[in-house]
């Protein structure tokens, strides 16, 4: 079992031939409106591409979004019992894409912001054997998620977007996952003088953490474990057409991975057969793939 703590967003993406400058207007194409939020990507992630029982702790407000964001992680079959209804506006990110595919992106956090972990979402923590949170809900909201788990439970934190960790927090991590911007701005300004690559970012990283996975996109990633050597994991090559929600799909297999009693190396080849496939579609959740092509792109 699956619990994913964290933010659900509606996406409003646009392509712009060129992303604006302050002061400027620029006319871009029709407006594309979809379910995303790292929180709920990753739910879908866990539920729809790693088959694990997945809730969702999340907040949303009482407007359209939310039951855009509802049904998106319904059919997805992710439980949202315990997503709360706040009276302030769904979250919501601005998007704009230019043609070389870079995403410049605005979020306006929301009822992200008014996330809470209560006695109903406790005990459904507890009866978790994987806790997954990222960092676009308040990290009072983590640390009481991570403080909830049954003892053997773990947390997998995907420290995005870039802050730095409070103490306790760092403390409760078992596998941190992070992109290779990530793994530098939380290596400080030694870990980025240093100038090594992700082998020297994850041992550095391993001081504070038992686990940590580097995402290196269409590179892969890496597995580094206290007292064990690192493992690269290959990406699969494929035609990337939207690499959003590569990494939530990612982080949501691994997560379902590790609940299923999959070691972190076996959990992160799932997992990137997962992002591979979400790459090759567009949007975050919508590219989502079902468990029976991951096992067929995995074994391939
Ligand atoms: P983030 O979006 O968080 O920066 P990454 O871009 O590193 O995450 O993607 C996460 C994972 O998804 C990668 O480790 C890789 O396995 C897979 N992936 C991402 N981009 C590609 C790609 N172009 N081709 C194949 N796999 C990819």
């Amino acid at each position: 079992r699956v619990v994913v703590v964290g933010s659900a967003n509606v996406d409003l993406v646009v392509a712009v031939p060129r992303h604006p400058a302050g002061g400027e207007t620029i006319l871009g194409g029709d407006l594309r409106r979809s379910p995303g939020g790292k929180g709920a990507n990753q739910a879908v992630g866990a539920a729809r591409a790693g088959g694990a029982e997945t809730t969702f702790v999340g907040a949303v407000g009482r407007d359209e979004s939310a039951e855009l964001l509802f049904a998106s992680l319904q059919r997805s079959g992710v439980r949202t019992d315990l997503v709360w209804r706040v009276d302030v506006p769904t979250g919501t990110a601005l998007i704009t894409v230019s043609p070389d595919g870079e995403n410049a992106i605005v979020v306006a956090p929301g009822a992200n912001s008014h996330l809470e972990v209560q006695q109903p979402q406790e005990r459904r923590i507890a009866a978790a054997d994987v806790v997954l949170a990222q960092l676009e809900v308040p990290v009072e909201v983590v640390l009481a998620a991570a403080a909830a788990r049954r003892p053997g439970a773990l947390l997998v934190l995907n420290a995005a977007p870039s802050r730095s960790l409070p103490d306790a927090l760092w403390a409760a991590v078992d596998v941190l996952v992070v992109n290779e911007h990530e793994a530098a701005d939380l290596s400080g300004p030694s870990g980025r003088a240093a100038g090594g690559g992700p082998e020297a970012l994850a041992a550095g990283l391993l001081e504070r953490v038992p686990a940590v996975v580097v995402t290196l996109g269409g590179a892969g990633s890496l597995v580094a474990r206290r007292g064990q050597p690192a493992v690269r994991v290959p990406a699969f090559s494929v035609r990337a057409v939207d690499t959003t929600g590569a990494g939530d799909t990612y982080c949501g297999v691994l997560a379902a991975g590790l609940a299923q009693g999959r070691s972190l190396p076996d959990a992160a080849r799932l997992a990137a057969a997962a992002g591979a496939l979400a790459v090759t579609r567009r949007g975050a959740q919508e590219a989502v793939p079902a468990v029976a092509e991951v096992a067929r792109l995995a074994a391939s």
